[in-house]
């Protein structure tokens, strides 16, 4: 798909400002949902973009995920300079925005149990686990066992004190410290003085991220159906890539 109107017009400005911070999800945009997360590998195009964006003067870029830091980082095969944020947000190169106490792991420690208890006990899902969260995967679950499942999360140790709950696309993910990627962001716009920002997401979470996007010059880009209050909408990993060619052919 060739990047033209409204959006073609936006990332056109977005490239020709001095100093600006391009940001990606990386599941569902830079790479496809695929039924095994550790399967998830990127689109080469957008890879060689990203790593592209990230050599060019005044633009800085990061990928900010759910997944756990070290987990992104193998998976997309990127890193310096391109700035990987794991765990929603919560996890820089530099470590948690907010520690993980003692008394946080072993709230934590809780929740894995219950989560796989309900492993167990419904087929099909599945127990992730990151430095500071869990999340319970219902995707390869049947609709039944993937709506209960979820429920008996909610009901359970999600309703716990001290636990942050995030609703994704066939998922429940339990944090023990506050996680958004709307803080990522603000937080590396404040590092590199960033005076736009351009952000690429398709899921729940990243609507926090889009909710954060509201100087002039900022893009929001949905990718994939459903409601957003992002500003634009492409189809998938494909228009992904297309939009990271645009900026990079932009400002070069
Ligand atoms: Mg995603």
């Amino acid at each position: 798909m060739r990047i033209d109107g409204p959006l073609g017009h936006a990332i056109a400005e977005f490239a020709h400002l001095d100093r600006v911070l391009l940001a990606s999800d990386y599941d569902g945009c830079v790479a496809p949902i695929v039924s095994r997360p550790e399967d998830a590998k990127p689109d080469p195009r957008s890879v060689a973009a990203l790593a592209a964006a990230a050599a060019l003067p005044g633009m800085d870029v990061a990928l900010v995920s759910g997944r756990a830091r070290a987990d992104l980082a193998a998976l997309s095969g990127l890193g310096d300079p391109v700035v990987l944020v794991g765990s929603h947000g919560a996890e820089f190169d530099t470590g948690f925005a907010d520690p993980v106490t003692a008394e946080k792991r072993a709230l934590l420690d809780r929740v894995i149990t219950e989560f796989e208890a309900l492993a167990a006990r419904f087929p099909g899902t599945s127990v992730e686990i990151k430095p500071a969260s869990t999340t319970l995967h219902v995707r390869n679950a049947s609709p039944e066992d993937a709506d209960a499942a979820l429920a008996l999360a909610a009901e359970g140790p999600a309703s716990w004190e001290g636990v942050h709950v995030t609703y994704g696309k066939a998922v429940i993910e339990l944090a023990v410290i506050e996680t958004s990627k709307g803080h990522a962001l603000d937080r590396l716009r404040d590092i590199g003085h960033a005076q736009a920002v351009l952000y690429i997401g398709d899921d729940i979470t990243d609507e926090k991220a889009f909710a954060r996007l509201n100087l002039p010059g900022d893009v929001s880009v949905k990718v994939g159906d459903g409601a957003t209050s992002a500003r634009y909408r492409i189809d998938g990993p494909d228009d992904v890539a297309d939009v990271l060619e645009a900026v990079v052919a932009s400002r070069s």
